[in-house]
């Protein structure tokens, strides 16, 4: 039988299901009979039924790579019909960098999906990890969030806006540059003003973007290793020649964390790193993002901007839906450069500004 608002726990790793070894803190097989004893969807209404899937192997988020993003993705994309939604245990190090991809790669899903983790273990008495894992699973079984939601310390932000802003707090995530998605209190109210599931779909369709089938690309990536991605950050003194040694042929994108509002070295100054960055664009997508935590690239408001080296601009995303932004346009929808800077610079899902329902 099919519960309606059933929700499917996919425990992928990360502090919150660890436990203290010789070596520290690494993930504990039996974390899911641990949830099935301690939360039981009796004990309160808004409690939804779950099932509780484990990948194999546990991750420190830390060794998490695109191709868990795959399984990741193919899970969801298996059993969108049978659950009413997903909540993703995750670590903390790279949430950030897997909503953002699940993002891309999930657009369109009408299920709500929300991945959580915590600072500080289950097993331990004083913790953050039980009020993460069961705000987590009432949002998820209870409202509509057709979207990638991530969830912490009493905050629903939307997944491609997040980044990670402190190693030790409990509030350790932020969408600089967007608010979140519900007032979270004793009360649970979604703003639905900036639901964009609707506004989303229509984006797809513009863009004439496919919908993303993980099975299909986990077939391909057997025969070709992932394009390369890099991220590239500017630095006072930073060397044409380690630009020109870096960027080579074979890097698809490069997303150059520039200063303030897109800026770098200026072509009179340092004609050097100019020609390396200008080359570099005959061949690889380069996308500014800002080093700030808050605020937008313009890349027409100072002489200073990159444009004239051939950078285009990011606008308001993060360093994390930039480089996932990459990842899904060159090796998922296997577009050119052409295509790919073009998409770079619009909003698909909700990751940059122009797009607030
Ligand atoms: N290193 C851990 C991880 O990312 C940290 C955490 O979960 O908070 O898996």
């Amino acid at each position: 039988m099919t519960v309606l608002n059933k929700v499917l726990i996919i425990y992928t790793g990360g502090t919150i299901g660890m436990m203290q070894t010789p070596k520290g803190y690494e993930p504990d097989q039996n974390f899911p009979d641990k949830i099935r004893t301690d939360i039981s969807p009796i004990e309160d209404a808004q409690m939804p039924e779950f099932d509780i899937l484990s990948m194999d192997p546990l991750l420190d988020s830390s060794n998490m790579n695109p191709q868990n993003w795959d399984k990741i993705a193919k899970i969801i994309d298996e059993n969108r019909r049978k659950y009413k939604g997903f909540v993703i245990l995750h670590g903390t190090d790279t949430m950030a960098y897997t909503a953002s991809a699940l993002g891309f790669m999930l657009s369109g899903i009408n299920n709500n999906v929300i991945i959580t983790g915590s600072q500080v273990p289950f097993s331990r008495l004083r913790n953050d990890a039980r009020e993460n894992l069961i705000s987590s699973l009432i949002i998820c079984g209870n409202y509509s969030i057709p979207e990638v939601a991530l969830y912490f310390n009493n905050k629903l932000l939307r997944g491609c806006r997040t980044t990670k802003t402190d190693a030790s707090a409990f509030d350790a995530f932020e969408s600089p540059n967007f608010p979140p998605l519900a007032d979270i209190g004793v009360d649970i109210n979604l703003k639905r003003q900036w639901s964009y599931s609707i506004h989303l779909k229509k984006e797809l369709i513009q863009n004439k973007l496919k919908r993303t089938k993980p099975i299909e690309y986990f077939r391909h990536e057997k025969q070709k290793t992932p394009d390369e991605i890099a991220v590239l950050k500017l630095f006072p003194g930073i060397s044409a020649r380690f630009v020109e040694h870096f960027i080579t042929e074979e890097v698809k994108g490069v997303v150059i964390e520039a200063y303030g509002a897109g800026n770098g070295p200026t072509k009179s100054v340092n004609p050097e790193l100019f020609t390396a960055l200008k080359n570099a664009s005959e061949h690889t997508v380069l996308i500014a993002v800002t080093q700030c935590l808050r605020g937008s690239v313009h890349l027409d408001s100072y002489a200073a901007s990159l444009k004239a080296a051939g950078v285009i601009s990011g606008h308001d995303m993060t360093l994390e839906a930039a480089v996932t932004k990459l990842y899904y346009l060159i090796s998922k929808q296997g577009y050119n450069l052409e295509k790919v800077k073009s998409l770079m610079e619009k909003n698909l899902i909700g990751e940059m500004e122009s797009s607030t329902n």
